[in-house]
């Protein structure tokens, strides 16, 4: 970041468009807007009303397509449920793809099909940095993804097809689920549902990344994840809530290593996205 300031007079610009009142977005919007002030960023976040039309988010949009002062533009997901799937397609399809720091833009997703994006999705291209810098190898594995979501598994697969990984995607009609998995080196779950992947998914001595965040209210459910004496019983009885992955804990006895959640794959996800809008700002110059 400092090289660029240093280069061009001013810090890369990271616009955030929130729509609505979702907490967890709110959060997740925060947590961004912080670490991108942190590493130098500018970060503005525009805030919308829950009953914005998609005519509004769109003019929203097309100003930052426009604001010269913006390098990368994120809508935060999900939009409220009275956009619909195609408003939200329509708001994601008008991002300037060169400003697309989320990697979801058509565009950017075609060049990531063919292997030659710059701007790549956050979390899975986190979860390879993850793999490098931890020294797990990922050519000649077999790896598989649990989710074929646009944001989380199909990018993923890419990324790990890309690096020679042998790769398999599974999903909510995928038969034989166990056993695909049982044959995973490096099993990737991002379903969505808290503590899915139990101990009998995973062949002993794989890498498992748990990409789930999900919010657990259940005091009982916390207790059969961790145990009752567990510090995160303590600190559920303080929250009223817990965070808990897609991977149950248990997981971890028979795995060579495993992401926590939270602390593992989402704030890898952030300091990609500004990565990418470094990125971004460096190729507008
Ligand atoms: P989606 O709901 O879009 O996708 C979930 C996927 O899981 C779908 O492909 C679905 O299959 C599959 N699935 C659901 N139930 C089953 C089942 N019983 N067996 C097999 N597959 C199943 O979720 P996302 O991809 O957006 O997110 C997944 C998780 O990752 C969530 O917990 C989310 O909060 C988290 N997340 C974390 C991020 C981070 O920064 N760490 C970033 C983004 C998401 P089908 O397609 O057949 O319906």
């Amino acid at each position: 970041m400092a090289a660029f300031a240093a280069a061009h007079g001013r810090s890369p610009g990271l616009h955030i468009v929130l729509v609505g009142d979702d907490p967890a977005s709110h959060i997740y919007v925060r947590n961004k807007e912080r670490a991108g002030t942190e590493a130098g960023l500018i970060v503005r976040v525009h805030r919308l009303p829950a009953e914005a039309t998609v005519d509004q988010v769109l003019a929203q949009v097309q100003a930052l397509n426009a604001d010269p002062a913006c390098d990368g533009i994120l809508v935060q997901a999900p939009l409220p449920a009275g956009i619909g799937k195609h408003g939200t397609e329509r708001v994601f399809d008008a991002i300037d793809p060169r400003k697309d720091v989320d990697g979801l833009h058509p565009h950017n997703v075609g060049l990531l099909v063919q292997g030659r994006a710059a701007l790549k999705p956050c979390t899975p291209s986190g979860v390879i940095e993850l793999l490098d810098r931890l020294g797990h190898p990922i050519a000649g594995k077999h790896a598989v993804v649990i989710g074929r979501s646009e944001i989380v598994g199909k990018p993923m697969a890419l990324l790990l097809l890309q690096r020679d990984a042998t790769v398999t995607i599974c999903h909510s009609k995928t038969p034989d689920l166990k056993d695909t998995c049982r044959r995973a080196d490096i099993l990737v779950a991002a379903i969505g549902r808290p503590g899915f992947v139990t101990t009998d998914f995973v062949k002993p001595g794989a890498v498992v990344i748990d990409v789930g965040i999900n919010r657990v209210d259940s005091r009982d459910a916390v207790v059969g994840f961790f145990g009752a004496d567990h510090p995160r019983v303590a600190d559920f009885d303080k929250k009223g809530s817990a965070v808990v992955g897609d991977v149950h804990p248990a997981v971890a006895q028979v795995a060579s290593a495993m992401t926590p959640v939270p602390g593992g794959v989402g704030p890898l996800t952030i300091a990609m996205l500004l990565k990418n809008t470094l990125t971004a700002a460096t190729a507008r110059g």
